[in-house]
Formats: structure tokens, C-alpha cells, sequence
């Protein structure tokens, strides 16, 4: 079978949904994936699932302390039970597709043809509606010392087979810091050189404030307004040359993490031969249904270059599915996207920073610490705090900001309640379980003012 309805090229969260979807539903698809090592896409493989299954081993680890070799023996074992958890993700993602006879996935890398034929291993393949699920990768900024054996990115430091003593972060972005959190945790030294003035720059100040004193706590080496400039390596030493303030400086660890960010994936794939065309940031353009500049073919997931979340790629996949079966989705209309940053406690936010909301009109602020909650004490993270930002003449909420163990799940219900125009009282008059986190929300709002 070398025609199908549906070509997808990329098994990543949105490509595997429609695939999945399609099939179901008596389409025929084939779908095309470069690494068999990648059965599932980026998430299961190399990112969210394998990085949170070790934030949650490193929390553990954090619990029992002990000397470097108890601590690395706990890595080693994290390691492999990581190993064993994406091993049976990828399976099973492998199986939901190629089990339907309608599905056919290939081994392989494709490129374009042209707007409705793709090459994969010398064999030309026809579609009449093509979907590119590529993904991202790490940027990798071409300094002198790069490549090097213990300068990584974070998908390579994942295999790391030993603990490191010291751990050299170049990035203070979010997966910058959840690293630093995990590795924190493991009992690893971590220095984070991050090029921007501010820390979490985008992040409303006061969290971003208590982050970055939690940090500091925790023993986190920061410096902030860094240029990193080479490496070089010796005996599994790694020297980071830097200038901060105009005065050169080096640090000395065995392990770095470049974590500078992440591209579209759209090497290799001729889009010009179809008419396929980019953003000025080298995304694929896509219009709001997530169509490209070429009617029967569509792009979705990090390749579009917008918010790079799973659950997008997702939503991405909704939207096409809408454009191709019927439905309303766009991505005009997804309301407000919230994200959680897994450091340790975790920080979740949807909407508006204090700051913006403030500049767009007048609005109410609730506060509450951390502390206040008593499920926090129960699970020993009593640090962080929480805040949200209404809107004083609708009551609606603007924009929420959960610095608090278990945030992450929190944040989802605030998304419904924006998404649903339902006025703070409704969260603050609410009946919750006990003892949850969530019940927080009865104080967050009931200090609003
Ligand atoms: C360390 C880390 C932690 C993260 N944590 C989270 C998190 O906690 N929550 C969250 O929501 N997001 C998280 N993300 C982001 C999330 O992983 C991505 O947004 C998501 O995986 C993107 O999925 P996708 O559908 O765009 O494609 P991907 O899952 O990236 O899939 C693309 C697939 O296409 C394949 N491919 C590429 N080119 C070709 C080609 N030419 N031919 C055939 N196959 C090809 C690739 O091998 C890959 O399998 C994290 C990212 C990183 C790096």
C-alpha cells in the first residue's frame, strides 16, 4: 500500500491522535517516523514522562540524603526504571497504531515530493491530505568546546549513566530549571548561567521573586546577564568560559546542559517542493486551522513554533480533526493555555502577570503563602505562594499564579473557570475535599480585594 487517505510524517502527540482517530473512523494513513527509538514522539521518549519519572525519583532521593555513593546508586536506579517506563510507552503508542490494519507506520525519513507524494526510503508514497507532526529539537548554540563527552542536551543528559558531582546549566529556561530542581535533588552541586538580566523574566515578579530565593535556598549557584563563550574538556572536567560584567570568569563541573531553547524540525523535509512555506522564525506557517500555505496539508505540535506543550499538540490535532471531519476548533479559540514548570514545589500559571492585568484595567489581587494550606504541611512543602488576579468589574479571573506542591493540578480547574466565564466567588464559595491542595482556593479567594 504506497497511497493512503492520510500522510502523517512524525508520531509525535498530534500525529499519533489523528492517526488513531482517522483509523478508527475507516481511514486509511500512513504514517512515517524516522527513529524507531521515538515509537510515541518526544514526550514519552526524551521529555515529559522520562524527566518527570526522575523530578519524582530526585524528590524521593532528597528525602533519604546520604553520601554521593547512596545518592548515585538511587540515580542509577531512577535511570533505569525510566528506561523501562518509556520502553513500555513506546510499545504500546507502537502497537494502538500499527495494530489497526488500516495503519501502516514506516521505519524511516520522509521529505517531500511534492504537495501530495512523500519519499521515504527510496519509495514514493501518495496522500491526499498530509499532516507534519516533526516536532522540535534542541538548539545548540555553535560555540567553540561544542560537541563535547559530557556537554549534553537535555534528551542526551537523560542517559547519563553516573550522578553528577557538578552540574553546569547554560539556559535559565523552564527545562533549565526543572533539571536544576531534579538535580538538586539527586544531591548534585548546579550552577546556572543564564544570558537574560532577570530571572524568569516573563513571570509575574513577586513569583518569580520567591522562586528564585527558594532556589538560592536550595543551594542553586545562579548568575544572571552571562555570556558563555567555549568549553573545553579534560579528563571528564569540563571548563565553561563566560563574561558577566565585562570580567571573564570560568567554571569548572563534569557535566553541562546546554539548554538554550528549541527549533522546528524542518530539516531535510523539501517543504519548498510541495509550497510549504516558514515563519520568520523558521516555523511552518500555518493559518487557524492549522492548515499550511498548501491547502490539503497541514502542520501540528511544535513544528507550528507556537507554545511547545504536549497538550498543544494535541489541542493542534483537535483542530484539524475539525477541519477534516467537521467541528469548530481553531487555535483562535483554545481560551487561555496554562503550563507547570515541575521544580520543586511546582509552578503553574494561566493568564495574566499582575503587571499586564494592571495596564489593561482595574483589577482585585488574592495572595495566600503556601503555608496557609494544610495539605502542604502534610507533604512537607510548606514553601511558595499563590496568587490570582481578577478582574474588579466582571469578577472573572485574569490570570492565576500557583507556586505550591501539586500546582500542576490546580491549574487545570482554574483553566475551566476561565474558559467558562465563572466569577472568582464561585472558586471561593466552592465545597472541596479535605485535605487537598485544591481546597486552597476557598482562602486564595476569599482574599481577593
Ligand atoms: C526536557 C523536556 C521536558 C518537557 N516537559 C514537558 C511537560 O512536562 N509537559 C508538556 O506538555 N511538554 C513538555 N515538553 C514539551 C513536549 O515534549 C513537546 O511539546 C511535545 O513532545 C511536542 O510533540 P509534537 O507532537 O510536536 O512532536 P514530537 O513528539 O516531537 O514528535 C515528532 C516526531 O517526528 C519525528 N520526525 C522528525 N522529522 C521526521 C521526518 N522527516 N520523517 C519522519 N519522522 C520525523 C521525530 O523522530 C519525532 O518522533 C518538554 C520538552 C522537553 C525537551
Amino acid at each position: 500500500m504506497n497511497q493512503a487517505e492520510y500522510l502523517i510524517i512524525g508520531f509525535g502527540k498530534g500525529g499519533k491522535t489523528l492517526a488513531a482517530t482517522l483509523g478508527a473512523k475507516g481511514h486509511t494513513v500512513i504514517l512515517f517516523e524516522e527513529s524507531p527509538q521515538m515509537y510515541g514522539g518526544t514526550c514519552i521518549n526524551v521529555a515529559c514522562i522520562p524527566t518527570k519519572a526522575l523530578v519524582e525519583q530526585a524528590a524521593l532521593s532528597a528525602k533519604l540524603g546520604g553520601n554521593y555513593d547512596e545518592r548515585n546508586a538511587r540515580y542509577q536506579a531512577a535511570i533505569e526504571k525510566k528506561g523501562v517506563l518509556t520502553g513500555k510507552l513506546r510499545d504500546k503508542n507502537y502497537h494502538k497504531l500499527a495494530d489497526n490494519p488500516l495503519i501502516k507506520v514506516i521505519d524511516g525519513k520522509a521529505s517531500f515530493v511534492d504537495a501530495h507524494h512523500v519519499l521515504a526510503n527510496g519509495v514514493t508514497y501518495e496522500g491526499e491530505t498530509i499532516i507534519i507532526n516533526t516536532g522540535a529539537r534542541p538548539f545548540v548554540p555553535p560555540l567553540p568546546g561544542i560537541p563535547s563527552k559530557n556537554i549534553d542536551v537535555s534528551e542526551t543528559l537523560l542517559e547519563r549513566k553516573t550522578l553528577p558531582h557538578h552540574l553546569l546549566i547554560v539556559g535559565g529556561g523552564y527545562i533549565g530549571l526543572e533539571f536544576a530542581s531534579m538535580f538538586l535533588n539527586f544531591g548534585s552541586e548546579v550552577t546556572m548561567l543564564q544570558v537574560e538580566p532577570t530571572f524568569l523574566a516573563r513571570e509575574d515578579e513577586e513569583l518569580a521573586q520567591a522562586i528564585e530565593a527558594d532556589f538560592a535556598k536550595r543551594g542553586l549557584k545562579l548568575y544572571k546577564s552571562v555570556t558563555t563563550k567555549s568549553f573545553e574538556e579534560k579528563d571528564g572536567i569540563v571548563t565553561t568560559h563566560a563574561v558577566i560584567d565585562g570580567k571573564e570568569v570560568a567554571f569548572t563541573s563534569d557535566e553541562v546542559l546546554i539548554a538554550t531553547g528549541r527549533r522546528p524540525n524542518v530539516e531535510g523535509l523539501a517543504l519548498e517542493k510541495a509550497g510549504v512555506t516558514l515563519t520568520e522564525r523558521g516555523a511552518i506557517a500555518v493559518n487557524e486551522h492549522n492548515q499550511t500555505a498548501v491547502p490539503n496539508i497541514y502542520a501540528v505540535g511544535d513544528v507550528v513554533g507556537g507554545l511547545q506543550f504536549t497538550y498543544i499538540s494535541l489541542d493542534d490535532s483537535r483542530i484539524v480533526l475539525s477541519s477534516l471531519l467537521g467541528g469548530k476548533r481553531t487555535n483562535l479559540n483554545r481560551g487561555a493555555v496554562p503550563y507547570s514548570v515541575f521544580i520543586d514545589p511546582a509552578f503553574s500559571r494561566i493568564g495574566l502577570s499582575e503587571k499586564d492585568a494592571r495596564a489593561k484595567g482595574e483589577v482585585m489581587i488574592g495572595k495566600l503563602p503556601a503555608m496557609a494550606i494544610p495539605k502542604a504541611g502534610i507533604l512537607g512543602q510548606t514553601n511558595g505562594l499563590l496568587k490570582v488576579i481578577v478582574d474588579k468589574a466582571s469578577h472573572e479571573i485574569l490570570g492565576a499564579h500557583l507556586y505550591c506542591a501539586e500546582s500542576y493540578e490546580m491549574i487545570n480547574l482554574i483553566k475551566l473557570a476561565m474558559d467558562h466565564h465563572i466569577p472568582y466567588e464561585d472558586l471561593r464559595d466552592q465545597i472541596y475535599t479535605h485535605p487537598t491542595m485544591s481546597e486552597a482556593f476557598n482562602d486564595l479567594f476569599a482574599a481577593v480585594k
